[in-house]
Protein backbone atom coordinates (compact mmCIF):
# COMPACT_ATOMS: atom_id res chain seq x y z
CA UNK A 1 0.00 0.00 0.00
CA UNK A 2 1.19 3.71 -0.78
CA UNK A 3 2.40 5.42 3.15
CA UNK A 4 4.41 9.00 3.71
CA UNK A 5 7.15 7.76 4.92
CA UNK A 6 10.15 9.62 7.29
CA UNK A 7 12.41 7.49 5.12
CA UNK A 8 16.07 9.52 5.71
CA UNK A 9 16.94 11.18 9.31
CA UNK A 10 16.88 14.61 6.86
CA UNK A 11 13.64 17.09 5.71
CA UNK A 12 11.61 15.77 3.84
CA UNK A 13 8.99 13.22 3.49
CA UNK A 14 8.96 10.05 0.83
CA UNK A 15 5.83 7.91 -1.22
CA UNK A 16 6.74 4.79 -1.01
CA UNK A 17 5.29 1.16 -1.16
CA UNK A 18 4.99 -0.64 2.91
CA UNK A 19 3.06 -4.09 3.40
CA UNK A 20 -0.35 -3.85 4.88
CA UNK A 21 -0.67 -4.05 8.43
CA UNK A 22 -2.38 -6.95 9.48
CA UNK A 23 -5.01 -6.63 13.02
CA UNK A 24 -4.91 -8.59 15.97
CA UNK A 25 -7.81 -9.45 18.59
CA UNK A 26 -9.24 -6.09 19.74
CA UNK A 27 -8.07 -4.16 17.09
CA UNK A 28 -10.02 -2.78 14.19
CA UNK A 29 -8.29 -1.73 10.31
CA UNK A 30 -9.55 1.12 8.32
CA UNK A 31 -9.67 2.09 5.02
CA UNK A 32 -7.83 6.28 5.03
CA UNK A 33 -10.00 7.88 3.16
CA UNK A 34 -8.90 11.88 3.89
CA UNK A 35 -5.84 12.80 6.17
CA UNK A 36 -4.79 16.27 7.57
CA UNK A 37 -1.15 17.75 7.93
CA UNK A 38 -0.55 18.46 11.84
CA UNK A 39 1.66 21.21 12.87
CA UNK A 40 3.46 17.90 14.34
CA UNK A 41 3.64 16.16 10.83
CA UNK A 42 5.62 19.56 9.89
CA UNK A 43 7.92 19.15 12.19
CA UNK A 44 8.96 15.93 11.01
CA UNK A 45 8.97 17.60 7.52
CA UNK A 46 11.03 20.01 8.29
CA UNK A 47 13.23 17.35 10.77
CA UNK A 48 13.87 19.95 13.75
CA UNK A 49 15.68 19.17 17.21
CA UNK A 50 12.14 17.53 18.96
CA UNK A 51 11.60 15.24 15.78
CA UNK A 52 15.74 14.20 15.76
CA UNK A 53 15.22 13.07 19.31
CA UNK A 54 11.61 11.56 18.60
CA UNK A 55 11.11 9.33 15.41
CA UNK A 56 12.86 6.79 14.46
CA UNK A 57 12.88 6.47 10.34
CA UNK A 58 11.75 4.65 8.52
CA UNK A 59 8.75 5.95 10.26
CA UNK A 60 4.81 6.22 8.43
CA UNK A 61 3.49 9.31 10.31
CA UNK A 62 0.23 11.09 10.06
CA UNK A 63 -2.02 10.66 12.91
CA UNK A 64 -5.06 13.07 11.65
CA UNK A 65 -7.91 11.03 9.78
CA UNK A 66 -10.98 9.50 8.92
CA UNK A 67 -11.80 6.37 7.11
CA UNK A 68 -14.10 3.28 7.16
CA UNK A 69 -13.85 0.07 9.16
CA UNK A 70 -12.84 -3.12 6.87
CA UNK A 71 -12.49 -5.17 9.10
CA UNK A 72 -12.48 -5.92 12.74
CA UNK A 73 -10.21 -8.39 15.32
CA UNK A 74 -11.55 -11.07 17.55
CA UNK A 75 -13.48 -10.17 20.92
CA UNK A 76 -14.15 -5.96 19.09
CA UNK A 77 -17.56 -5.24 20.26
CA UNK A 78 -18.52 -1.68 18.59
CA UNK A 79 -17.11 -1.80 15.47
CA UNK A 80 -18.32 -3.20 12.31
CA UNK A 81 -17.06 -2.76 8.33
CA UNK A 82 -18.68 -0.18 6.18
CA UNK A 83 -18.44 2.16 9.72
CA UNK A 84 -16.94 5.64 9.46
CA UNK A 85 -14.61 6.45 11.84
CA UNK A 86 -12.10 8.60 13.25
CA UNK A 87 -9.71 7.52 15.87
CA UNK A 88 -7.86 9.30 19.35
CA UNK A 89 -4.28 9.11 18.23
CA UNK A 90 -2.68 8.48 21.73
CA UNK A 91 -2.58 5.23 22.58
CA UNK A 92 -2.79 4.17 26.51
CA UNK A 93 -1.36 1.82 28.11
CA UNK A 94 -4.41 0.56 29.94
CA UNK A 95 -2.83 -0.61 33.31
CA UNK A 96 -1.38 2.82 34.88
CA UNK A 97 -2.93 4.34 37.69
CA UNK A 98 -4.70 7.33 35.73
CA UNK A 99 -5.71 4.43 32.94
CA UNK A 100 -7.15 2.49 35.51
CA UNK A 101 -9.12 5.71 37.03
CA UNK A 102 -10.63 6.32 33.29
CA UNK A 103 -7.95 9.51 32.59
CA UNK A 104 -6.30 8.21 29.83
CA UNK A 105 -5.07 11.35 28.63
CA UNK A 106 -2.83 11.38 32.18
CA UNK A 107 -1.05 8.15 31.16
CA UNK A 108 2.31 7.91 31.51
CA UNK A 109 3.24 5.66 28.91
CA UNK A 110 1.38 7.35 25.78
CA UNK A 111 2.51 6.45 22.63
CA UNK A 112 1.52 8.21 19.67
CA UNK A 113 -0.15 7.15 15.73
CA UNK A 114 2.49 8.39 13.37
CA UNK A 115 4.97 9.41 16.04
CA UNK A 116 6.12 6.26 18.33
CA UNK A 117 4.16 3.56 15.87
CA UNK A 118 3.28 3.22 12.15
CA UNK A 119 0.61 6.29 11.20
CA UNK A 120 -2.68 7.23 9.17
CA UNK A 121 -0.56 8.68 6.03
CA UNK A 122 -0.94 5.25 4.50
CA UNK A 123 -4.10 3.03 2.73
CA UNK A 124 -4.81 1.49 6.01
CA UNK A 125 -4.47 1.86 9.40
CA UNK A 126 -4.84 -0.59 12.52
CA UNK A 127 -5.64 0.68 16.08
CA UNK A 128 -7.15 -0.67 18.97
CA UNK A 129 -10.96 -0.64 19.22
CA UNK A 130 -11.24 1.43 22.22
CA UNK A 131 -9.22 4.30 19.99
CA UNK A 132 -11.68 4.25 17.34
CA UNK A 133 -14.45 6.93 17.27
CA UNK A 134 -17.64 6.80 15.43
CA UNK A 135 -18.57 10.01 13.06
CA UNK A 136 -22.18 10.89 12.79
CA UNK A 137 -23.25 11.76 9.11
CA UNK A 138 -24.04 15.34 9.84
CA UNK A 139 -19.83 15.20 10.23
CA UNK A 140 -18.14 15.44 6.45
CA UNK A 141 -15.26 13.45 6.05
CA UNK A 142 -13.42 16.62 5.91
CA UNK A 143 -14.32 17.86 9.69
CA UNK A 144 -13.73 14.34 10.09
CA UNK A 145 -10.37 14.08 9.35
CA UNK A 146 -9.66 17.34 11.72
CA UNK A 147 -11.18 15.35 14.58
CA UNK A 148 -7.62 15.63 16.67
CA UNK A 149 -6.68 19.01 16.39
CA UNK A 150 -10.00 20.17 16.76
CA UNK A 151 -10.08 18.10 20.07
CA UNK A 152 -7.11 20.04 21.19
CA UNK A 153 -8.82 23.46 20.60
CA UNK A 154 -12.04 21.81 22.51
CA UNK A 155 -9.85 20.54 25.32
CA UNK A 156 -8.53 23.54 26.03
CA UNK A 157 -11.75 25.53 25.57
CA UNK A 158 -13.48 23.68 27.90
CA UNK A 159 -11.14 23.20 31.21
CA UNK A 160 -12.33 27.05 32.30
CA UNK A 161 -15.88 28.31 32.28
CA UNK A 162 -16.02 31.05 29.21
CA UNK A 163 -19.98 31.70 29.41
CA UNK A 164 -19.57 35.70 29.87
CA UNK A 165 -16.10 35.92 30.30
CA UNK A 166 -13.35 37.67 28.02
CA UNK A 167 -10.85 35.25 26.56
CA UNK A 168 -6.99 36.30 25.20
CA UNK A 169 -5.86 33.52 22.89
CA UNK A 170 -2.32 34.11 21.70
CA UNK A 171 -1.57 32.10 18.35
CA UNK A 172 -3.74 31.93 15.39
CA UNK A 173 -2.88 28.69 14.54
CA UNK A 174 -5.55 26.34 13.29
CA UNK A 175 -6.03 25.28 16.85
CA UNK A 176 -6.24 28.76 18.26
CA UNK A 177 -8.78 29.71 15.81
CA UNK A 178 -10.95 26.82 16.78
CA UNK A 179 -10.38 27.54 19.96
CA UNK A 180 -11.94 30.95 19.05
CA UNK A 181 -15.12 29.93 17.38
CA UNK A 182 -15.98 27.41 20.42
CA UNK A 183 -15.78 29.69 22.70
CA UNK A 184 -17.67 32.45 21.00
CA UNK A 185 -20.45 29.31 20.63
CA UNK A 186 -20.08 28.81 24.36
CA UNK A 187 -20.91 32.17 25.30
CA UNK A 188 -17.39 34.21 26.02
CA UNK A 189 -18.13 38.10 25.72
CA UNK A 190 -14.97 39.13 23.65
CA UNK A 191 -12.53 36.61 21.89
CA UNK A 192 -9.53 38.48 21.44
CA UNK A 193 -7.12 36.54 19.28
CA UNK A 194 -3.75 37.51 18.60
CA UNK A 195 -0.73 36.48 16.22
CA UNK A 196 1.99 37.69 13.70
CA UNK A 197 0.69 35.97 10.50
CA UNK A 198 -2.34 38.28 8.88
CA UNK A 199 -3.69 35.31 7.02
CA UNK A 200 -4.04 33.45 10.17
CA UNK A 201 -5.48 36.69 12.04
CA UNK A 202 -8.10 37.55 9.49
CA UNK A 203 -9.01 33.27 9.21
CA UNK A 204 -9.47 33.46 12.96
CA UNK A 205 -12.31 36.84 12.40
CA UNK A 206 -14.13 34.50 9.93
CA UNK A 207 -14.57 31.90 12.70
CA UNK A 208 -15.62 34.18 15.17
CA UNK A 209 -12.68 35.82 16.70
CA UNK A 210 -14.32 39.06 18.02
CA UNK A 211 -10.71 41.01 17.70
CA UNK A 212 -7.95 40.06 16.50
CA UNK A 213 -4.20 41.77 17.11
CA UNK A 214 -1.33 41.64 14.99
CA UNK A 215 1.65 41.18 17.80
CA UNK A 216 4.26 44.31 17.57
CA UNK A 217 1.57 46.75 15.75
CA UNK A 218 -1.11 47.00 18.25
CA UNK A 219 -0.61 46.88 22.05
CA UNK A 220 -3.49 44.68 24.37
CA UNK A 221 -3.52 47.10 27.12
CA UNK A 222 -4.98 49.72 24.40
CA UNK A 223 -7.19 47.03 23.16
CA UNK A 224 -8.19 46.34 26.77
CA UNK A 225 -9.54 50.20 26.80
CA UNK A 226 -11.13 50.35 23.29
CA UNK A 227 -13.18 47.23 24.68
CA UNK A 228 -14.12 48.69 27.91
CA UNK A 229 -12.43 46.36 30.08
CA UNK A 230 -10.72 47.29 32.95
CA UNK A 231 -9.79 44.45 34.73
CA UNK A 232 -8.21 42.51 32.27
CA UNK A 233 -8.82 38.90 30.92
CA UNK A 234 -10.03 36.31 32.73
CA UNK A 235 -9.29 33.33 30.77
CA UNK A 236 -6.65 32.60 28.32
CA UNK A 237 -5.67 29.86 25.70
CA UNK A 238 -1.54 29.73 24.68
CA UNK A 239 -1.72 28.23 21.56
CA UNK A 240 1.41 29.91 20.16
CA UNK A 241 4.15 27.87 22.19
CA UNK A 242 6.22 31.65 21.94
CA UNK A 243 7.64 33.10 25.19
CA UNK A 244 7.06 36.52 24.59
CA UNK A 245 3.11 35.24 24.07
CA UNK A 246 3.21 33.53 27.43
CA UNK A 247 4.33 36.92 29.01
CA UNK A 248 2.09 39.33 27.55
CA UNK A 249 -1.00 36.91 28.42
CA UNK A 250 0.00 36.83 32.27
CA UNK A 251 0.25 40.66 32.02
CA UNK A 252 -2.92 41.20 30.64
CA UNK A 253 -4.91 38.65 32.75
CA UNK A 254 -7.05 39.76 35.57
CA UNK A 255 -6.37 38.76 39.44
CA UNK A 256 -7.45 35.42 39.95
CA UNK A 257 -7.45 34.55 35.62
CA UNK A 258 -6.86 30.99 34.76
CA UNK A 259 -4.76 30.30 31.58
CA UNK A 260 -5.36 27.08 29.97
CA UNK A 261 -1.40 26.27 28.03
CA UNK A 262 -1.39 23.85 24.85
CA UNK A 263 1.40 25.32 22.85
CA UNK A 264 4.83 23.74 22.83
CA UNK A 265 7.80 25.85 23.03
CA UNK A 266 10.78 24.95 21.08
CA UNK A 267 12.33 28.00 23.40
CA UNK A 268 11.81 27.65 26.93
CA UNK A 269 10.42 30.53 28.57
CA UNK A 270 11.14 31.94 31.68
CA UNK A 271 7.78 32.08 33.98
CA UNK A 272 7.28 35.65 35.59
CA UNK A 273 6.35 34.50 38.83
CA UNK A 274 5.62 37.85 40.23
CA UNK A 275 2.61 38.06 38.12
CA UNK A 276 1.27 34.50 39.10
CA UNK A 277 2.13 35.01 42.61
CA UNK A 278 0.29 38.20 42.85
CA UNK A 279 -2.34 38.03 40.53
CA UNK A 280 -2.90 34.81 41.59
CA UNK A 281 -3.05 33.09 38.15
CA UNK A 282 -3.89 29.43 37.14
CA UNK A 283 -1.72 27.65 35.03
CA UNK A 284 -2.78 24.37 33.58
CA UNK A 285 -0.75 22.14 31.31
CA UNK A 286 -2.73 20.78 28.16
CA UNK A 287 -1.94 17.42 26.28
CA UNK A 288 -3.95 15.54 24.13
CA UNK A 289 -8.22 15.04 24.69
CA UNK A 290 -9.75 13.93 27.18
CA UNK A 291 -10.54 10.49 26.76
CA UNK A 292 -13.21 10.60 25.58
CA UNK A 293 -14.98 13.37 27.26
CA UNK A 294 -13.77 15.90 24.87
CA UNK A 295 -14.69 13.24 22.04
CA UNK A 296 -18.52 13.53 23.58
CA UNK A 297 -18.44 17.28 23.98
CA UNK A 298 -16.57 18.24 21.06
CA UNK A 299 -18.96 16.06 18.15
CA UNK A 300 -21.91 17.50 20.35
CA UNK A 301 -20.82 20.78 19.69
CA UNK A 302 -20.86 20.36 15.91
CA UNK A 303 -24.17 18.86 16.58
CA UNK A 304 -25.71 22.28 17.75
CA UNK A 305 -24.33 24.11 14.81
CA UNK A 306 -20.60 24.72 15.61
CA UNK A 307 -18.74 25.34 12.06
CA UNK A 308 -15.24 24.71 11.94
CA UNK A 309 -15.11 23.58 8.49
CA UNK A 310 -13.70 27.09 7.35
CA UNK A 311 -10.51 26.11 8.75
CA UNK A 312 -10.27 24.32 6.16
CA UNK A 313 -8.12 25.99 3.42
CA UNK A 314 -6.43 23.56 1.10
CA UNK A 315 -7.12 20.20 -0.17
CA UNK A 316 -4.56 17.85 -2.63
CA UNK A 317 -4.47 14.05 -3.85
CA UNK A 318 -1.67 12.40 -1.62
CA UNK A 319 0.15 12.15 -4.70
CA UNK A 320 0.76 15.99 -4.51
CA UNK A 321 1.47 16.14 -1.01
CA UNK A 322 4.42 18.29 -1.48
CA UNK A 323 2.25 20.91 -2.22
CA UNK A 324 -0.06 20.66 1.04
CA UNK A 325 3.96 20.83 3.14
CA UNK A 326 4.54 23.43 0.99
CA UNK A 327 1.94 25.58 1.83
CA UNK A 328 1.27 24.68 5.43
CA UNK A 329 5.15 26.11 5.58
CA UNK A 330 4.63 28.90 3.84
CA UNK A 331 2.15 29.63 7.09
CA UNK A 332 -0.97 30.63 4.55
CA UNK A 333 -2.87 28.51 5.23
CA UNK A 334 -5.60 26.80 7.76
CA UNK A 335 -6.23 23.31 7.71
CA UNK A 336 -4.41 21.34 4.86
CA UNK A 337 -6.05 18.04 3.61
CA UNK A 338 -4.82 15.10 1.80
CA UNK A 339 -7.16 12.99 -0.52
CA UNK A 340 -6.24 8.67 0.16
CA UNK A 341 -9.36 8.32 -2.62
CA UNK A 342 -7.98 9.53 -5.48
P1 LIG B 1 0.71 26.63 14.56
O1 LIG B 1 2.17 26.58 14.61
O2 LIG B 1 0.01 26.52 13.25
O3 LIG B 1 0.20 27.99 15.25
C1 LIG B 1 0.95 28.79 16.09
C2 LIG B 1 0.66 30.22 15.73
O4 LIG B 1 1.32 31.08 16.65
C3 LIG B 1 1.14 30.60 14.32
O5 LIG B 1 0.05 31.09 13.55
C4 LIG B 1 2.18 31.69 14.61
O6 LIG B 1 2.22 32.67 13.60
C5 LIG B 1 1.68 32.23 15.94
N1 LIG B 1 2.66 33.06 16.65
C6 LIG B 1 4.01 33.14 16.48
N2 LIG B 1 4.53 34.07 17.30
C7 LIG B 1 3.50 34.58 18.02
C8 LIG B 1 3.39 35.57 19.03
N3 LIG B 1 4.47 36.22 19.49
N4 LIG B 1 2.17 35.85 19.54
C9 LIG B 1 1.07 35.21 19.09
N5 LIG B 1 1.10 34.25 18.12
C10 LIG B 1 2.30 33.95 17.60
O7 LIG B 1 0.19 25.53 15.56
P2 LIG B 1 -1.22 24.77 15.79
O8 LIG B 1 -1.25 23.55 14.97
O9 LIG B 1 -2.37 25.72 15.74
O10 LIG B 1 -0.93 24.34 17.32
C11 LIG B 1 -0.84 25.33 18.33
C12 LIG B 1 0.27 24.99 19.31
O11 LIG B 1 -0.12 23.84 20.06
C13 LIG B 1 1.62 24.63 18.71
O12 LIG B 1 2.64 25.12 19.57
C14 LIG B 1 1.63 23.12 18.71
O13 LIG B 1 2.94 22.59 18.75
C15 LIG B 1 0.89 22.84 19.99
N6 LIG B 1 0.20 21.55 20.11
C16 LIG B 1 0.12 21.03 21.35
C17 LIG B 1 -0.59 19.86 21.56
C18 LIG B 1 -0.72 19.32 22.95
O14 LIG B 1 -1.25 18.21 23.11
N7 LIG B 1 -0.29 20.07 23.96
C19 LIG B 1 -1.20 19.21 20.48
C20 LIG B 1 -1.12 19.78 19.21
C21 LIG B 1 -0.42 20.97 19.03
ZN1 LIG C 1 -1.62 4.35 31.22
Amino acid sequence: MKALVKAKPEPGLWLETVPEPTHGSGEVLIKIKKTAICGTDLHIYNWDAWSRKTIKTPMVIGHEFVGKVVAVGKGVKNFKPGQRVSGEGHITCGTCRNCRAGKRHLCIDTHGVGVNRIGCFTEFLVIPEINVYPIPPCIDDEVGAIMDPYGNAAHTALSFDLVGEDVLITGAGPIGIMAAAMARKIGARHVVVTDVNDYRLNLAKKLGATRTVKVGREDLQDIQKELGMKEGFDVGMEMSGVPSALDQMMENMNHGGKIAMLGIFADKPVLNTDLLIFKSLTLKGIYGREMFETWYKMINLLQSGLDIAPIITHRFPVDEFQKGFDVMNSGQSGKVILDWSK
